[in-house]
């Protein structure tokens, strides 16, 4: 068609909007450039060129600061050394690593959340490298390297120690003791925000914790959640995300597309897939099918609401009637795939028998297609994750998605693809939800478990009734933050 000729013939934007720096070899890492325009739409969504600028003065610095630098060495003999500075650690380069744990979707969105928080604060991001995230992702940043070097001091101290709230420079704690203030600096602290964090664990992020945080050259952070949304509580920093993220739900999205490029291998799981089953069809549905809580498998109250809440926003057709039947048999058929992620195959084998015998009202014809059953989560096992990984992007790159509440798996699917996805509520006593499913009014992820209230001004006040955009997420009943 002309509109197909139009399309094949606009330039295409291989860097996104000037996202992607174009100093990288192609070949190295096929899913960066031009590849994935095969695969994905334009997104309606630009990056600001204010948040273009910033990436490329952070890309300078991670260059001028990153493993294998002079100023790198400098600053982690310095660690080594461990003495507290009177006033301010100096050196231009300050780093936050991220420390690996938990499952992959946990990882994205701690990693694109520590990123923001390196962006703002003018703080080299590196990266726990002794799991397999070089096995998942390219590097982002052209001219160096995020991964953190092996003998890295500190990351024997995660056997020694551990890195939890006993750790003797674990932030909320020596907050909580009263035992960190300007006159003496540290050389590192750690930084917790996992489930089992408090208050002031989370409120790192305001105005009068950040002055003193902001001189310690090194910070290590564990996070199992998406704490971006709480980043606006800074007025400092709002200021800033504004100029960034104009569209305030589109953080992720931007961020996941610059970070998150899986490396070849990944990559090729990806294309041969969707070259295979997906790229026929006239649309695609994405359905990420996440079962929390024990026993966990295929449970028929699950399939029930998978199913109610997609003939219900019709995303899927209804079965037809003899009437229908004879109605649409002269049309030509729509063909429509169904891609289904979850660690259980019966949910594909179970949509497949549905729609395989019957007919459906509108004359569609509908395929289903699961890449993997894996049955148990394998984090860390390379062959594992990959799969995972590649999961994620086929889901991204659907015309609509349903996935799971709560779970941080479909948050990256929805969100890297700059989709709105229709929610499906956590199930209580083995029951389908009524209604099954919502649809979301922002493709940014949820932040789990976000602080009871904000920072100074704020400080008494609900977290979700600060500001007009971040409020309560539309998938979990109690708390839990997101970007309108
Ligand atoms: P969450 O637990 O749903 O928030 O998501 P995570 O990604 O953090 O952890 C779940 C992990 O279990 C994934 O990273 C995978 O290792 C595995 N897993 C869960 N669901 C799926 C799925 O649909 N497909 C595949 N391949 N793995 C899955």
């Amino acid at each position: 068609t002309t509109k197909d000729i139009e399309e094949s013939e606009r330039p295409v934007d291989k860097l996104i909007g000037g996202l992607l720096t174009a100093d990288f070899d192609e070949s190295s890492c096929l899913s960066r450039y031009h590849k994935h325009f095969l695969y994905r739409k334009p997104s309606p969504y630009k990056p600001s060129e204010y948040l273009v600028s910033k990436l490329r003065s952070y890309e300078m610095l991670h260059k001028r600061c990153g493993p294998d630098t002079k100023a790198y060495k400098e600053a982690t003999e310095k660690l080594s050394r461990d003495e507290y500075y009177a006033s301010e650690a100096n050196g231009e380069c300050r780093y936050i690593v991220w420390v690996a744990g938990y499952g992959l979707g946990n990882r994205l969105l701690t990693l694109a959340s520590v990123f923001l928080y390196a962006l703002l604060t003018e703080r080299i991001i590196l990266v726990d490298n002794r799991k397999d995230v070089s096995d998942l992702l390219c590097e982002p940043f052209p001219g160096t390297s995020w991964l953190l070097p092996l003998d890295f001091p500190m990351l024997n101290y995660t056997y020694a120690w551990g890195y939890n709230k006993e750790y003797p420079r674990c932030y909320g704690t020596m907050e909580e003791n009263h035992s960190i203030n300007s006159t003496s600096i540290p050389p590192h602290l750690y930084m917790h925000n996992l489930h089992d964090s408090r208050d002031s664990d989370k409120l790192f992020i305001c105005q009068k914790d950040q002055s003193l945080i902001d001189k310690v050259p090194w910070l290590i952070v564990q996070a199992n959640v998406y704490f971006v949304p709480s980043l606006w509580f800074n007025p400092n920093f709002q200021t800033e995300l504004v100029k960034l993220f104009p569209q305030k739900d589109t953080v992720f999205h931007h961020l996941a597309r610059y970070l998150f490029h899986p490396t070849n291998q990944v990559w090729d799981m990806v294309t041969k897939y969707y070259d295979a089953h997906l790229s026929k069809a006239d649309e695609r549905l994405g359905i990420q099918i996440r079962v929390f809580g024990k026993p966990s498998g295929f449970f028929q109250h699950v399939m029930d609401q998978v199913v109610a809440c997609t003939q219900r926003e019709k995303l899927l057709p209804e079965f037809a009637t003899q009437e229908e039947l004879k109605v649409n048999i002269s049309k030509t058929p729509k063909l429509k795939a169904v891609l289904v992620a979850s660690l259980y195959p019966e949910y594909s084998g179970n949509l497949t028998n549905m729609f395989s015998k019957r007919p459906s009202s509108t004359g569609e014809i509908v395929e289903v297609y699961q890449p993997s059953g894996e049955r148990v989560q394998q984090t860390d096992k390379k062959i594992h994750d990959q799969k995972a990984l590649a999961e994620m992007y086929l889901l991204s790159l659907t015309d609509n998605i349903v996935t799971s509440a709560r779970s941080t798996f479909g948050y990256v699917s929805y969100s890297l693809g700059g989709l709105k996805p229709w929610l499906l509520y956590q199930p209580t006593n083995f029951t389908t939800p009524n209604p099954p499913c919502v649809r979301s009014k922002s493709m940014e992820p949820c932040y789990l478990t976000p602080p009871s209230h904000g920072c100074e001004a704020d400080s008494g006040k609900n977290s979700g009734k600060i500001l007009p955009f971040v409020r309560h997420c539309e998938d979990i009943m109690y708390g839990g933050l997101k970007l309108y």
